[in-house]
């Protein structure tokens, strides 16, 4: 019996190698053909992808053309001064009477006054494609600091981009001509100042065909003013302006280590927390303003804000 056992043993000895050398050899078989199955999955999966990809690639460029020529037509579009001006006051007392609800707490949406300063600039074609995109309308406080030349783009006349502002619907205040607040310029007095507010007028009249903004923002803020503030909002509310600054600066001006499209955003979050109305100060030339600005727009308006352009009857603008 111990012989037969230990043969037995032996014998189940030799088996179990046999057995486990077949069942090595056949793991490594199966594993040899789940790894080519595999990796001919990935292949085919890589080239679907690839030819996935390249769909969409096609269908992007597709789209851009669209829009590119959807744009063009817009540029062209002739609008009547008549018929755009009764649509404006007919939209700004909608708006007033907005703001006096949501002040009352009549109304739970909000109110976003984009206002984006110192243009035109080339790069304000990316701004004003953007919040097309998002049928977004804000306001541009123009200036002339830089002559009747695009700052970024020198052969470009600056006034050639005037009209543009208005026809995809958006404001145009009034940054002051030369926007200079260096001593001696256009803080040093009222009359100064006035000069400077009515030359930049006359200049956006010419560009745009007679349109005369009636909001100026202040070159720096009012603070920046100094001394001579009294008498030069005295000054604007009796030639009929209206003036404004702001309630959020994204800080997309404050250089290289203060201004993110990430800081953009956490700034303008925080300030959603506590603005029913506020109006956010951004850069026209800003590269960090054009990347916050599809986020910032979601953003607000998945909080229940309406993006306005500033109109002169708004609570937020100073009389
Ligand atoms: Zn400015």
């Amino acid at each position: 019996m111990g012989e037969t056992k230990g043969k037995s043993r032996k014998g189940s000895g030799g088996n179990i190698i046999l057995i486990l050398t077949g069942l090595l050899m056949l793991t490594v078989a199966v594993l040899a053909v789940y790894i080519a199955l595999n990796i001919g999955a990935t292949v085919s999966e890589y080239s679907a992808g690839a030819s996935e990809l390249r769909a969409v690639k096609k269908e992007l460029r597709e789209a851009r053309k669209e829009r590119d020529a959807e744009l063009a037509e817009k540029r062209d579009l002739e609008i009547d001064d008549e018929e755009l001006e009764a649509l404006r006051s007919e939209t700004f007392a909608a708006a007033a009477q907005l703001e006096s609800d949501i002040k009352a707490g009549r109304n739970d949406n909000r109110i976003c006054y984009l206002t984006i300063d110192d243009g035109p600039y080339y790069h304000g074609k990316k701004l004003l494609d953007i919040l097309d995109a998002y049928d977004v309308k804000a306001t541009f406080f123009l200036t002339t600091a830089n002559g009747n030349k695009l700052p970024d783009r020198g052969e470009l006349s600056a006034a050639s981009m005037y009209p543009e502002y208005l026809r995809y619907g958006h404001t145009i205040g009034n940054h002051t001509y030369s926007h200079d607040y260096s001593e001696g310029g256009i803080y040093s007095s009222a009359k100064a100042f006035m000069d400077d507010v009515e030359k930049q007028e006359e200049f956006t009249a010419e560009a745009t065909g007679g349109f005369r903004p009636k909001i100026v923002r202040f070159p720096g803020g009012r603070a920046t003013a100094g001394g001579n503030l009294g008498d030069i909002e005295e000054a604007l509310s009796a030639a009929g302006y209206g003036w404004t600054d702001w309630t959020v600066d994204s800080g997309d001006s404050w250089g290289k280590d203060k201004s993110s499209p990430e800081l953009i955003m956490s700034r303008v979050k925080k300030a959603a927390k506590d603005q029913k109305i506020m109006v956010v100060l951004c850069h026209e030339w800003s590269r960090d303003t054009e990347k916050a600005l599809p986020g910032m727009i979601e953003y607000l308006e998945g909080k229940g804000y309406i993006f306005l352009p500033l109109f002169y009857d708004s609570q937020m603008v100073s009389k």
